[in-house]
């Protein structure tokens, strides 16, 4: 399979090189240049598989012949056996016909555990193969960096450097990502806000003297291969409920666009999908896009949920490219327009096609609150802010009842004990038994000041 860039000017490659390179050389995204198509009966025999087993059957036409099929059997088995659950991503029933597809079962308790596992296990992989030793660079309003950390750690080819906004993310957020100690592992609480942190890598991707030749590669969604697992787990569900002989609707907490996206992908490799349901928190751009064709940059705001808070979501371009028809030439100029004007809309004609597939609703840290008690009084089950905003998008675009609704549950509740607290709910959610000593772990981590130089000296001076 061969990966194209969605501003269509950057050459053609590889899996093994889109696994390693970050945004493409004309600033687009790698999209694969045609997805694999399964049929009703090919999806009706997968329906015994285990995740592992189905991974493999998704995975392996996107990696092609670029890794022998026993090493990607146990590059997929490693990555899979850090979670705590057999099922990896089990399903939990909450409501009539409605679901919550739990994949906060890794080792750091949030989703993007789906994804960096995998992700990590594949570049040590091929850095190996290649002898190459590569550096790691990633900015995490919380969720991200432990992720990313907990998915390279065992690496022996990747140095990692995350930075957070120092005293802004949660304590046991913190604690996740610093509590990891290895020789390669390298935590840098900057004296600044989140868009400080992710402007400083950016400008280390743009440039990369102070590497001394080293490559730079990165870990949020925009690599390609984040989106390729996360496909997984829609298949994985869907075929529970009934797939392919009846279809499921998602409802997907989002921020940067990349899990939904997946979702996405899966319909048109031929999952049934009936309808995707785009929850934002007050940060509703994607909401404000598909309802009113105005995809415009405003302030970020604080949220309860804070792994969505984002002002503008960068894999929503690889969408763009593909109800475009992988126009390339389109994308590059809508995007240039987007930078002149902080905002952008497409004609008619491309917004319904979205509207066929996705619905999008918003939602405030009340409701979110109101949502978590709600469930809890209901169902006894603890939702986390993120994954309530899903629930509560899914109720209001339910359609059929007969039809699964199924939210993704992004985070494990005990992430976010503030906003369970601010529920009203009396249920302490406590870490899992796996993580019940985090507060007494040593932690490791560096203060460093808001400014390039000195980020860029400090990694420079530990390859
Ligand atoms: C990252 C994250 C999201 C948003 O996912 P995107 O792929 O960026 O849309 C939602 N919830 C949690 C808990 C996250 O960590």
């Amino acid at each position: 399979m061969k990966y194209i860039s969605t501003r269509g000017k950057a050459p053609k490659l590889g899996f093994e090189d889109v696994l390693l390179t970050g945004l493409a050389s004309d600033g687009g995204l790698y999209v694969p240049d045609k997805l694999p198509f399964y049929s009703p009966k090919q999806i009706a025999s997968w329906a015994g598989l285990s995740y592992q087993q189905l991974a493999y059957k998704l995975i392996k036409p996107f990696v092609g012949s670029s890794i022998p099929a026993r090493d990607l059997e146990a590059i997929i088995g490693k990555s899979y056996g850090s979670f705590r659950h057999e099922a990896v991503t089990p399903l939990v029933q909450v409501g009539h016909n409605e679901w919550i597809l739990e994949l906060f079962h890794g080792p750091t308790l949030a989703f993007k555990d789906v994804a960096l596992q995998l992700l990590g296990h594949l570049l040590d992989y091929v850095l190996d193969r290649r002898n190459e030793r590569v550096v790691i660079m990633g900015a995490t309003s919380g969720d991200t960096g432990s992720a990313a950390i907990e998915g390279c750690r065992r690496c022996k080819n990747i140095d990692i450097f995350i930075l957070h906004p120092n005293k802004r993310v949660s304590e046991v957020q913190r604690r996740q990502m610093t509590t990891a100690i290895g020789k390669n592992i390298f935590n840098l609480a900057v004296e600044g806000n989140f868009d400080d942190c992710q402007q400083m890598v950016k400008d280390c991707f743009a440039d990369q003297s102070f590497l001394k030749g080293k490559r730079l590669v990165a870990v949020n969604s925009i690599n390609w291969a984040r989106i390729m697992a996360q496909i997984v787990y829609y298949f994985y569900a869907a075929i529970h409920l009934g797939a392919p002989h009846r279809a499921v609707s998602f409802s997907v907490p989002t921020g940067n666009f990349g899990d939904i996206f997946a979702g996405y992908l899966a319909k048109k490799m031929g999952l049934p999908v009936d309808r995707l349901v785009i929850a934002t928190n007050r940060n509703d751009i994607l909401h404000r896009f598909l309802s009113q064709n105005q995809y415009q940059k405003t302030r970020l705001a604080h949220t309860l949920s804070p792994s969505m808070d984002i002002m503008v979501s960068s894999n929503f371009e690889r969408m763009l490219f593909d109800l475009y028809e992988n126009n390339g030439m389109a994308i590059n100029t809508l995007m240039q327009d987007f930078q002149k004007n902080n905002g952008l809309s497409v004609p008619a004609k491309r917004l319904a096609g979205a509207r066929q597939i996705f619905d999008s609703y918003a939602v405030n840290d009340k409701l979110t609150c109101e949502t978590i008690k709600a469930v809890f009084e209901k169902s006894e089950y603890l939702l986390d802010p993120h994954t309530a905003i899903g629930v509560k998008a899914g109720r209001e675009c339910r359609g059929r009842l007969s039809t699964p609704m199924v939210t993704l549950a992004t985070a494990h509740p005990a992430k976010f004990p503030e906003a369970i607290q601010k529920a009203g709910v009396k249920q302490n959610p406590d870490l899992p038994y796996h993580m019940r000593d985090l507060f007494k772990r040593k932690e490791k981590y560096d203060v460093i000041e808001n400014d390039l130089k000195q980020v860029q000296a400090y990694v420079s001076k530990r390859i």
